[in-house]
């Protein structure tokens, strides 16, 4: 080693040799420039082998012939022309053998080193051919010692250069290469230099073949400066090319950052590039991605998919979900897309990853509509026999029991009507949590309808504590309920059905609990009623009525009865009361009593009602006499139809006087809203029809009623008549009555008169009218001859029995 650098420093002219370097430092610079050109799929690019091989080849034949200026051995030297010559081609060709060789099997260790010795013999060969075309005055001697130093260095340096030549990517690798090379061939230069001895001898005269110093000077000079004008253009390239790739990075980084969705790059699964998107889904700034293995940025389930993944091969191309784990520990659902780029010149992965947290919930909020009811957030019916199915399953496994109530509101409807649908929604999101909170969490209650619900009760219990669950949400439901500023008062009816004694499927247990609220509701509403078998036989046959009502007035089925309402004191007939009556094809005559109802739940009563008051009206104005003719209006026809409208087109249809007609309510119609109620009556007023309160007494009997609107009469309910001989008190009730009615400026007709008893008492108490059997039945055809006229004034000529109670 003394020995080489005391050969640089004492036998070199050390300015050449600086230049020597400097020749060779930017030959190795524009060589590994060269190599380091890639295509897409990052390997060497061919054709650029070629020049880099001139390039290199040149750099050690230049920085072999100025160093050769630079020395200065004690004899002359020349240099013979073929071997010099020969040993420029030697240097490019033997580098082009060594550089096809690394590019094509530079994955291979042992590829790497047999282009690396080629390499480096391509360097020696190159020096001994020219130190071999020194013609010296002189005898060229070589120390083989460091002939073979200097084969090992030049193949060492050579092999590592190509071997840390694999990726070219950065600027400090392309300097750390070029090092590598010049220490290949500087090495081996100056080594091999040091072998030479030189002996002074004369040359021969006429050794023309022989390129004096000059000569050579000149060659070197213009090899020289081609080397040294490739390594500047490669240093310009170098420049270019950062610049640009930084300027394309920018683009690129500007374009990713438009994205909406997040992109990340990665190489050999490092991220290497995230755009804005990507730095807010995963919550890190872009530094801490940057780096990061990709697997690290995925939840750890996802890793085996994701492994497979990272070579995005063709067939893989297809969007594939997976999850992230940002910074702040949540994981988010995403698609992720790949594609094999190029980036930095070196080919890498581009991951497109789009946020499926949206979709997701979108997803879920569509599954959860599915199964619940969109207003109050509880299961649908879908979902009830979704649940129901497996809870009969458990129980039918444990032996154990499950209860099902059937609940429905009662009055939602009028609210519904009176304060809107808003009113009403807001009424039964409330309903929903007063019930919630009187059940466990394991039961479930479900919406299946307008304001219907079921409860499945799980887990046995006695019958007594289905009950209790059922009178408490009842209970519940009975308090008054505050809408906005309306305070509302509703109430419930429930059914209850039981497993297994009541059915043993989801359908026939919800049916029979059906069954047992329609009987309820039929029976008054507001307590809860247990399934029994018979409810099943008339449910039935109510849902048989129920069919055949519907076509009863277009069969011409119904027909009005009238019965005649007389003067209390003079027995004259004063007002025809129209009854109504079916005559069913076999059952025959069914009375009002048993199908009206039937037509309130059907919604026939509407059509029905209508069909009342404009038969009733065309047959008052074919009545030989002016008598009034009263007509029932029913409370769900009072609130549902328009009766002012119905009965102002009758009147005017059949030409009837208004003051004929008697309109009939009873007092349920104020239960749900009097205020439309009082509107209603005040409207059919307005057409100078006469109103009378019917069935009075019974039922909710609140005087408020009379006071809120002014009726024309009363009817005491037939009810009190009956029990007149049996009852002390019922006289007494009576006449409070009648003289209530008095006192209210009303009339009042006494119902349900059948014998003379009855009809000698209630004439001392001085009321208006009278009805009943006594008098007349109802009667198909108003058939009222003088007869039966003559027949009542004899009933009311005898004297009257003092009723003294
Ligand atoms: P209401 O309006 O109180 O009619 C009087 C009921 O008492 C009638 O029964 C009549 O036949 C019956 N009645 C009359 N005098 C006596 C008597 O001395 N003794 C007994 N035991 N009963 C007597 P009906 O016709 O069966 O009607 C029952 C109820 O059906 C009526 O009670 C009324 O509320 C309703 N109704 C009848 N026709 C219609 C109608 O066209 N439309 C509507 N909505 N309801 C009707
Ligand atoms: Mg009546
Ligand atoms: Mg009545």
């Amino acid at each position: 080693m003394i020995r080489v650098l005391d050969c640089v420093a004492q036998q070199h002219d050390l300015r050449l040799v600086a230049l020597s370097a400097v020749i060779c430092a930017l030959g190795c610079f524009a060589t590994v420039t060269l190599m380091a050109r890639t295509d897409a799929r990052g390997r060497v690019l061919v054709r650029t082998l070629l020049p880099a091989a001139i390039i290199f080849g040149g750099s050690i034949w230049a920085l072999h012939f100025v160093a050769m200026l630079a020395f200065r051995p004690s004899a002359h030297v020349a240099y013979d022309l073929g071997y010099t010559a020969a040993s420029i081609v030697v240097a490019i060709v033997g580098t082009l053998a060594a550089l096809t060789l690394w590019s094509r099997l530079s994955a291979a260790p042992l590829g790497i080193a047999l282009a690396g010795i080629l390499l480096g013999l391509a360097i020696t060969s190159m020096h001994y051919l020219g130190v071999g075309a020194m013609r010296a005055s002189s005898l060229v001697m070589l120390d083989p010692n460091y002939v073979v130093a200097s084969i090992l260095i030049s193949v060492a340096f050579s092999a590592l250069a190509l071997a840390r030549a694999g990726a070219l990517t950065s600027l400090g690798r392309r300097v750390e290469v070029t090092g590598w090379l010049a220490l290949a061939i500087c090495g081996l230069h100056f080594t091999g230099m040091t072998a030479v001895t030189v002996a002074p001898i004369r040359l021969q005269d006429g050794e023309s073949y022989v390129l004096g110093s000059t000569l050579l000077a000149l060659a070197v000079a213009a090899i020289s400066l081609t080397v040294l004008i490739a390594g500047l253009v490669a240093l310009a390239m170098q420049q270019h090319l950062s610049q640009r790739a930084l300027r394309e990075l920018d683009r690129m980084r500007l374009l990713s950052n438009l994205a909406h969705e997040v992109l990340f790059i990665h190489r050999d699964g490092h991220v290497v590039e995230v755009n804005q998107a990507g730095t807010r889904l995963f919550a890190m700034p872009a530094e801490q991605i940057i780096g990061k293995p990709m697997l690290a940025l995925f939840a750890e389930a996802d890793a085996p998919g994701l492994l497979r993944r990272t070579r995005c091969r063709s067939e893989e191309l297809r969007p594939e979900e997976f999850e992230i784990r940002t910074a702040i520990g949540t994981h988010v659902p995403v698609e992720l897309s790949c594609r094999t780029i190029e980036f930095g010149g070196r080919p890498a992965t581009a991951v497109a990853l789009r946020d499926l947290t949206d979709r997701r919930r979108d997803e879920a909020r569509i599954r959860h509509l599915a199964l619940h009811d969109a207003l109050t957030d509880l299961p649908n019916r879908y979902l009830l026999e979704q649940r129901l199915g497996p809870a009969l399953d458990a129980a039918a496994l444990d032996g154990t029991g499950v209860a099902v109530i059937y609940l429905d509101l009662d009055r939602f409807k009028a609210v519904n009507d009176r304060h809107g649908h808003a009113a009403g929604d807001a009424l039964l999101v409330q309903a929903a949590k007063r019930m919630l909170t009187e059940l466990r969490p394991t039961d479930t209650l479900a919406r299946v309808g307008g304001d219907e619900f079921v409860v499945v009760l799980s887990g046995t219990r006695a019958p007594q504590q289905v009950a209790e669950v059922g009178s408490r949400l009842i209970a519940s439901l009975r308090r008054p309920f505050q809408l906005d500023d309306h305070r509302v008062e509703i109430g419930a009816s429930a059914g209850v059905a039981l497993y297994p004694g009541d059915g043993s499927t989801a359908e026939t247990l919800l049916r029979a609990a059906d069954t047992a609220l329609y009987q309820v509701k039929d029976e008054g509403r507001g307590v809860v009623r247990f399934f029994e078998a018979a409810m099943d036989a008339q449910l039935q046959a109510r849902r048989q009525l129920e069919h055949e009502l519907g076509g009863a007035i277009t069969r011409d089925e119904l027909q009005l009865f009238y019965q005649p309402i007389v003067n209390a004191r003079t027995g004259e007939i004063e007002t025809f009361e129209a009854l109504i009556r079916w005559q069913h094809p076999e059952r025959g005559f069914i009375s009002p009593g048993e199908f009206i109802p039937v037509a309130e739940q059907a919604n026939l009563i509407g059509q029905i009602g209508e069909w009342v008051i404009d038969t009733a009206c065309a047959a008052a104005v074919a009545w030989a006499q002016a008598w009034r003719v009263s007509v029932n209006v029913s409370p769900t026809q009072f609130r549902q139809s328009d009766v002012p409208a119905i009965v102002a087109a009758a009147l005017a249809r059949h030409g009837l006087d208004p003051a004929r007609l008697v309109v009939e309510i009873t007092e349920s119609v104020f239960i749900q809203d009097a205020t439309k109620a009082v509107q209603v009556l005040t409207d059919l007023r307005g057409l100078g029809v006469r109103l009378a309160l019917d069935d009075f007494g019974t039922g909710y009997s609140s005087l408020s009623y009379l006071q809120q609107f002014r009726f024309d009469k009363i009817k005491v309910d037939q009810s009190f008549v009956r029990r007149l001989g049996q009852n002390v008190d019922t006289l007494a009730i009576v006449r409070a009555i009648v003289n209530l009615g008095h006192n209210l400026g009303l009339q009042v007709t006494v119902e349900g008169v059948e014998t003379i008893e009855q009809l000698a008492i209630l004439r001392d108490l001085r009321c208006e009218q009278m009805q009943g059997y006594l008098f007349a039945r109802p009667t198909p055809v108003l058939a009222t001859t003088e007869l039966d006229r003559a027949r009542l004034r004899a009933l009311f000529a005898a004297p009257s029995i003092k009723a003294h109670a």
